[in-house]
């Protein structure tokens, strides 16, 4: 995936608390409408600690419409700013200096936030070395017999991050040969991270692009650069295919 499209510039964003808000915002919607959002935030000078924890809730609706369940996400973005007051007053550096599992748990306990998104925020807000997994994940590692139906989301990170913790020194380097990013680079998409970190960045951002460009509901496994690691065809599977044909 890196031949072919190099680093894929994760997350667009100025600011950490941009990726975060971003990360809720994201949920059951596509990015472009948290983009309308996230404009609106920045037009109105509220995409700060202070300006999220000053606005009235109804105006953060109002500005977040967009992206959907605003009424939902304003309150869940508020719960956010009261955990970070109150836990570390107000400070992103305060909570990101905490230990990745301890904060990783503080963060699932809040309202609104799963394991990707949680993963999400710990990783290209925070520089945290983690895996995401995300729908894409799920599928391709399905398609591709590394992990079956009923395998859970943290057997899944437990799975990756074992592999690439793993590595030989030198196999994690992800500068990669292509040119085709996804995003232009960012402030965010520029900082200066561990090679481990940069990796995790890469790998869940390319697996996305694989999946949405390639392992949709109809794959397209002739084009796609995973296809050489598709595992080959039992007998089984050749006489299903056969009959498919046919019929
Ligand atoms: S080769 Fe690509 S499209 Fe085909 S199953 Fe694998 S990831 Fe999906």
């Amino acid at each position: 995936m890196l031949q072919r499209w190099g680093p894929q510039s994760w997350w667009p964003a100025h600011s950490r608390l941009e990726v975060i808000v971003g990360a809720y915002l994201t949920q059951n919607t596509n990015w472009s409408n948290v983009e309308k959002a996230i404009v609106n935030l920045k037009r109105e000078q509220v995409l700060t600690v202070k300006g999220l924890r000053d606005i009235h809730i109804w105006n953060l609706e109002e500005l977040i419409r967009p992206s959907g369940y605003f009424r939902q996400k304003a309150r869940r973005l508020k719960g956010f700013i009261e955990f970070l007051d109150k836990q570390y007053d107000g400070s992103l550096d305060k909570m990101f200096a905490q230990p990745t599992e301890t904060l990783r748990s503080e963060l699932l306990s809040l309202n609104g936030i799963g394991p990707e998104t949680a993963d999400s925020i710990l990783l290209y807000s925070g520089n945290h070395p983690v895996f995401v997994v995300d729908a894409y994940t799920r599928r391709i590692l399905e398609r591709h017999q590394v992990i079956d139906a009923k395998t859970d989301y943290e057997e899944i990170r437990g799975l990756v991050e074992t592999a690439i913790k793993s590595a030989e020194p030198g196999a994690l380097d992800v500068t990669g040969a292509g040119k085709d990013p996804r995003h232009p680079v960012s402030r965010m998409s520029s900082t200066e991270r561990t090679e481990l970190v940069q990796h995790y960045n890469e790998l869940h951002a390319l697996i996305v692009r694989a999946g949405s460009e390639y392992c949709r509901t109809r794959p397209r496994c002739e084009e796609c650069p995973l296809r050489p690691y598709l595992p080959k065809p039992t007998t089984k599977d050749t006489k299903k295919a056969q009959r498919k044909a046919k019929a």
